[in-house]
């Protein structure tokens, strides 16, 4: 997180002044004004700052009128992209773009990561204007003596949620070749909790995983099984991809002779819309190995499983 200073607003405002007037030529800058329409919130403050570099330039109320459009940051490009294609032809200009990687000094190359404005105010503030924006979207006060805590709690639910992003599978799967000399039978653990976020709608989806595999020289502790499950469900997820990662990693880290992975979810995004009947239970398997080619390996599995 990085919080830009006023002074890296101004050098930007110059970069952006000069690209305006590259793009719509000197002369013309100098013979006819140029309309911009700066991108709500954040291009308003973007206009004004580089308007000062660019006397030619003046702000028009609607886009309809813009011969440019001008914001403060390209992100993901989804804002610059929805406006080409509504306004065919007419340049986008930011002070930051994040997809061309072109920063000054201040900000530091490559992958700046999430970018603060000064009227954003604080990095938390700024944090914050998501949840309380999402409160605005859905007809809510964030002003309703209830919701005052609302935001710092959401976002740290939502830190909490996705808290496997900062975690590595590898550090949890400490492997055991003592002891494991005589275990060549099936290791499962049955009931593990998931609680995981969908990537699609960011609903929750919850249920539990069954994890089995058969050891070749290498255990791990049991406990070690739930927290990889936990480490890979605390991200934005599919439950298909879930499944897979997690029988990818035991295969990687056991090089065992056979691992198996279902799981059983119910989808919030699914019951609560209507979709689907509620109550369903979605499920998911991944087989490797034995538990794959084997059948006697895997009627054995899907037995003790039940
Ligand atoms: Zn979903």
């Amino acid at each position: 997180m990085i919080k830009l200073s006023h002074q890296a607003i101004e050098t930007a405002a110059i970069a952006t002044a000069r690209a305006i007037t590259e793009h719509f030529g000197i002369k013309a800058v100098a013979r006819r004004m140029v309309a911009a329409f700066p991108v709500p919130r954040g291009g308003v403050a973007a206009a004004y700052a580089v308007r000062k570099h660019c006397p030619s330039l003046y702000l028009v109320d609607t886009a309809d009128e813009a011969d440019c459009f001008i914001d403060d940051l390209v992100d993901s490009g989804r804002t610059r992209d929805a406006y080409a294609e509504q306004f065919e032809g007419i340049p986008f200009f930011a002070l930051f773009d994040k997809q061309k990687q072109v920063f000054n000094d201040e900000v530091g190359a490559p992958d700046p990561g999430w970018l603060v404005f000064p009227w954003e105010g604080n990095s938390q503030s700024s944090a914050s204007d998501i949840p309380i924006r999402l409160l605005q979207f859905i007809g809510e006060d964030p002003g309703r003596g209830g919701l005052a805590e609302t935001p710092g709690r959401f976002l740290r639910a939502w830190s909490d949620w996705t808290i496997g992003y900062g975690q590595d599978p590898k550090d949890v799967l400490k492997v055991f070749e003592d002891g494991a000399e005589r275990c060549d039978q099936l290791v499962l653990v049955k009931d593990i909790p998931v609680y995981s976020h969908c990537e699609h709608h960011l609903a929750p989806f919850f249920g539990v995983a069954h994890v089995g595999y058969i050891p070749n020289g290498k255990i791990v502790g049991l406990s070690k099984i739930s927290r990889l499950v936990d480490i890979f469900a605390k991200r934005l997820q599919v439950q298909e991809r879930l499944t897979n990662q997690i029988a990818d990693t035991l295969t990687e880290y056991l090089d065992p002779l056979g691992v198996g992975v279902v799981i059983e979810c119910r989808h919030m995004c699914m019951e609560s819309r209507g979709i689907q009947r509620q109550g369903s239970t979605t499920i998911t398997s991944a087989m490797r190995g034995a538990l794959l080619d084997e059948p006697s390996a895997r009627a054995e599995f899907l037995a003790i499983m039940k």
